[in-house]
């Protein structure tokens, strides 16, 4: 961006730089701070955690009130400052170096008279942390279905939503109270209208997703009757063992059939 619309050279004016990708307000104002060519606030992670302490504040810096009021102070630093290059440099060596996430070293700080938390005991509880909300897990229950001439059914996602067009042992959630065993017969009766004979457990495999997780327990299951009728699946079939790797199953599937493979 600089060679093709500033002929090459680094732009001077806060407004330009902060327009260029990957440069945000704070790295803005250190480029343009540290090159003399202005006094700009910045308001990095470290220097976030540093002004947290020194105003003790006991609400999230994430929070968009709060991360105002951290650039306001940032400005009247700044605007009050006889050398500016040597505040903002000064900010985030403290940041750095003293007051680290963990351990910050007061008894060393050149700023520790001025430090609300470390007036008030609390440096370790600053900055306040948002606390994350609990992943939530599932647990799923397949069955590896197996008819007389020793294949196995799988059925095909459909198309769209998670895991679309994978292919996949039917199976589904646990609920509430449910033995393991009922939830693969519950939910291959329910996916394809089928009964089974639910026999021994072959794996349990734990996998997480990006907004959760699952414990997938693999039964190995009898056919005993009706015609497979997809619910949820777009397709079906019955398939030998040799040629199932020949599919694409999702990442848990396939975790259960590396045991079924097995040398
Ligand atoms: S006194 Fe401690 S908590 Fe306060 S700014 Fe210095 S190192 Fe950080």
């Amino acid at each position: 961006v600089v060679a093709d619309q500033y002929q090459g050279q680094f732009p001077t004016q806060f407004n330009d730089v902060h327009a260029l990708p990957g440069i945000g307000r704070s790295t803005a104002g250190a480029i343009l701070t540290f090159s003399g060519l202005g006094a700009y606030p910045i308001l990095d992670g470290n220097v976030k955690r540093v002004f947290s302490r020194l105003l003790d504040i006991d609400q999230p810096v994430t929070k968009p009130s709060v991360e105002a009021q951290l650039w306001d102070f940032s400005q009247q630093l700044v605007d009050a400052a006889a050398d500016p290059y040597s505040l903002n440099q000064g900010l985030m060596e403290l940041g750095a170096t003293l007051c680290i996430q963990s351990k910050p070293q007061c008894l060393l700080c050149p700023v520790q008279s001025h430090c609300q938390a470390f007036r008030n005991g609390t440096p370790h509880r600053r900055p306040v942390k948002v606390a994350k909300a609990p992943i939530p897990h599932k647990t799923i229950a397949v069955g590896v279905i197996w008819n007389d001439q020793g294949q196995v059914l799988v059925q095909r996602r459909p198309p769209e939503g998670l895991l679309g067009g994978l292919w996949e042992f039917p199976g589904g959630k646990q609920e509430p109270g449910e033995a393991l065993e009922d939830t693969v017969r519950r939910e291959i009766h329910e996916e394809l209208d089928i009964h089974v004979q639910v026999n021994d457990l072959i794996t349990t495999v734990n996998h997480a997703y990006t907004h959760f997780k699952i414990t997938l327990h693999a039964y190995h299951c009898q056919y005993l009757s009706g015609t497979p009728t997809p619910m949820a699946a777009d397709a079906w079939q019955w398939i030998d063992l040799p040629q199932l790797p020949k599919l694409s199953f999702p990442t848990a599937n396939k975790k259960v059939l590396a045991y079924l493979i097995r040398p």
